[in-house]
């Protein structure tokens, strides 16, 4: 089914190659899908529409994070699970030793430098005080084209792009908590702006 999603949790290098490992290029993202998975139940306690979008395709092929992706099936049903001013990205990656990132545990990203305190600043200051060390971007337009579909374009409410650090995969549980945390006080103050409708007789 599709549409009307609260949340997108999506994981676009999930998918190896039979002959590839990550020990030199990092053809996909090892530890991406075990992070989804722990972050979508940590949301179950607040949250009823989570979808994770796994992706189907190995990068060595396409780079579902590209814009020369577009139009594959799993960007297609990615971006109609988008509900405009209401739905959060939680775009997950991971990373290996050669990586640029590889001084951090966790790499958070997003569009915005907004003064006003967003689900990023959220993310990163409950990943510091548990004593993560903590980068802090902005997604690359021309890079993170998920992000920029999904949040930019299509209009879904806010974002973050997540990069784990592949050393930390037994941290998985814990750092999913924390970010599931900040989308859930994200959508604490959603619902309290915009209340469900309740239907009386
Ligand atoms: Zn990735």
């Amino acid at each position: 089914m599709s549409g009307m999603s609260e949340v997108i949790i999506s994981v676009p290098h999930f998918k190896k190659a039979p002959h590839e490992t990550v020990d030199h290029e990092h053809p996909y993202d090892a530890a991406a899908g075990n992070l989804a998975d722990h972050i979508k139940f940590s949301l179950t306690k607040c949250l009823a529409d989570v979808k994770i979008r796994r992706g189907d395709v190995p990068r060595s092929e396409m780079d579902l994070n590209r814009r020369e992706s577009r139009d594959s099936d799993w960007r297609k049903k990615t971006r109609e699970d988008v509900e405009k001013g209401k739905t959060l990205l939680v775009d997950v990656h991971s990373f290996g030793k050669s990586s640029k990132f590889a001084e951090f545990d966790v790499v958070v990203m997003d569009k915005s430098d907004s003064e006003e305190k967003d689900l990023q600043d959220e993310i990163v200051d409950n990943l510091k005080k548990m004593g993560y060390k903590v980068g802090k971007y902005r997604a690359d337009p021309l890079i993170n084209d998920i992000y920029r579909d999904i949040v930019t374009e299509q209009g879904a409410r806010d974002g973050v792009l997540i990069e784990m650090n592949e050393d930390l995969k037994e941290k998985s549980p814990q750092i999913a908590a924390l970010i599931g945390q900040g989308v859930c006080n994200s959508f604490k103050k959603y619902y309290k702006e915009h209340p469900p409708l309740i239907m009386v007789e």
